[in-house]
Formats: structure tokens, sequence, C-alpha cells
């Protein structure tokens, strides 16, 4: 979408900064601001209430420049995005630029400042359990990911009961997907499910083993990684029925990137029917909607 808002050169005086002359005297911050967001039905209709009103992004801007001191412009650039994203939900992303004109370091330049860009994203995570009260970890589990700011928790599918997998003899998993919207970028979303899994106080002793909870991240936009500590799409999607069979209850024709197929094309293929139990249905009705019947 080429559409955006933009105001440029917006002044403030903060106390943000690393010296404490910085924290004490304070200085002048400029801050630029592009939101992207659809602005045909408001050209067509010139109605205010059909878009971004310019007064309360400078408002909004105003208030965490002017607010509580950060050390570094990039928290305050980031907290920017935040605020706004949150804000104004018709937005898909956003880019803010912060520049200190008169910063307290010596030598010669313009300026100094930084700029940066968020998007809102959509993920799949799968969830499983298989250690105690499986329901009641999936639901913490839940509890704990709507809680993240910067994640809304969209979708459930129904829960499944599947055969353990793998090489290691262990109870029965309880498996379930979730459709989440978020701010954050994967590999900070990877560090929000591990902290969610360490308190949920899963052991990482038998790779592939029983635990309390396992929280993957299957699906992130159309995205592609491939690191130490995260590769996506998840790359056991196309081989686990306790994965694609949820998945393909919330999200049956989005494109597995990198397979070029459809998350219910590679659950048809797979084969799999009997491994995996529909344990109890979501009903349909609100986020927690499943865990009401
Ligand atoms: P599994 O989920 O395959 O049963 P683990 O939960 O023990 O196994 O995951 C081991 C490692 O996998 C994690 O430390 C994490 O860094 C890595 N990993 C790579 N890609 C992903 C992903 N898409 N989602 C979650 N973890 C991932
Ligand atoms: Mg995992």
């Amino acid at each position: 979408m080429a559409d955006k808002i933009i105001l440029k050169r917006m002044s403030f005086y903060g106390y943000h900064g690393a010296l404490p002359e910085e924290n004490k005297i304070g200085q002048r911050f400029i801050v630029d601001v592009e939101l992207d967001t659809d602005l045909y039905a408001a050209g067509v209709s010139d109605n205010l209430e059909r878009t971004v009103d310019y007064a309360e992004v400078y408002n909004l801007v105003g208030k965490i420049v002017e607010g509580p001191a950060c050390v570094l412009i990039e928290a305050v650039a980031e907290r920017i995005s935040e605020r706004l994203l949150k804000t104004f939900p018709q937005a898909a992303s956003c880019r803010i630029r912060v520049t200190k004109p008169d910063p307290p370091i010596a030598g010669h330049y313009e300026s100094v400042g930084v700029e940066i860009e968020r998007k809102r994203s959509m993920a799949y995570l799968g969830l499983g359990s298989n250690i105690s009260d499986r329901e009641d970890f999936l639901k913490k589990a839940l509890i704990a990911l709507s809680e993240i700011n910067s994640v809304r928790l969209d979708r459930c599918s129904s829960i499944y009961e599947t055969d353990p997998y793998g090489p290691v003899g262990q109870d029965k998993f309880l498996n379930m997907a979730v459709q989440i919207e978020t701010l954050l970028p994967p590999q900070a979303l990877l560090e929000e499910i591990q902290r969610i899994e360490k308190s949920l106080m899963r052991k990482r002793e038998i790779h592939w083993g029983p635990r309390t909870i396992d929280l993957d991240i299957l699906l992130f936009n159309q995205c592609r990684i491939n690191t130490e500590k995260l590769s996506l799409p998840h790359p056991e999607i196309p081989r686990r029925a306790f994965v694609l069979k949820p998945l393909s209850e919330i999200a049956p024709h989005v494109i597995v990137p990198g397979m070029n197929r459809s998350v219910i094309e590679l659950w048809q293929s797979l084969n799999a029917e009997e491994g995996v139990r529909l344990w109890k249905k979501n009903n349909g009705e609100g986020r927690f909607g499943l865990f009401e019947n």
C-alpha cells in the first residue's frame, strides 16, 4: 500500500539521553512519523472520521517525547511506534524518526537520530502439553500469550489428543494452534514464548521428550528465516499431524512459504488421521470458548 499519513519535523522538549546533563537540562527532539494506511475512504468521503486525525498523532507523540525520560532515542521511537499502531488499528505499519538536533557531544555534525519501521504481523503458533493437567497448561499458556504487550490472540483451534511423536516413549499430548497478531519481530516473539515455557516449568531435559508446555512459531507472515535459534516456517510442519490438523482448522488456505502448498493440502497428503483425535471442540464463541464446554 502506498498511501500514508505524514507528520514531519514535530518539535518537543524532552529529557532523554545517556548523559546526566541531558536528563537534567533537557533538549529539543524532532520527530517524523509516517503511518501507512488506506486513505481511499477518507478521500472519496472527505470525512475526518474516515482517516487518522493528525492532531491526535501529534498529541500522542508529544506525550511520549515530553514524558518519562528514556536513556536511548531508540526506546523513544519504539514507544511511539507501539502507541501509534495500537491506537490506529487501520495503520498497517509505520516509520518513526527521532532526531536530536543539538546533542551535547563534541564534533561537527548536523544532528543525530534513529529511524525504525514497525508493522503488524500475523503469526500461527502451535501448543502442546503432555504432563499432568495438560488442558490447564494450554490454558495458562494462552493467558500468558494474551498478556504479552504487543500480542493479540485472534483465533484458537479445537484441542486434539495426539499420540506421542518421535523416539521417546511418553504420554499422549494435547495439541492446538492459535492465530495471533503481533507488533513484535519474529526473534522477539520467540524470546517471549520461551519465557512462557520457562514460567510454566518446562525443562529441556530430553529432546522431543515429555513437556508441560511446548510453544512453537509455525508461521510468521510469509517469512522465511533460517538461523541457529529460529527456523520459519517451522520445518516440521509438513511431517507433523498434530500441527497440521489444528492448523488446518484455523488457517486451511494459508500457503506454507517455501513449500508452495496450503496447510490443508499438506494435511491431506500426510494421511495420518488416526494419530490425532478431536478432544475438545472450540465452540466458536470467543478465544477462550473452547474451555467452556
Ligand atoms: P520441538 O519444538 O521441535 O519439539 P524444542 O521445543 O525443544 O523442540 O525446540 C528446540 C529449539 O528450536 C528452540 O531452542 C528454538 O530456538 C528452536 N526453534 C527453531 N525454530 C523455531 C520455531 N519456529 N519455533 C520455536 N522454536 C524454534
Ligand atoms: Mg518447541
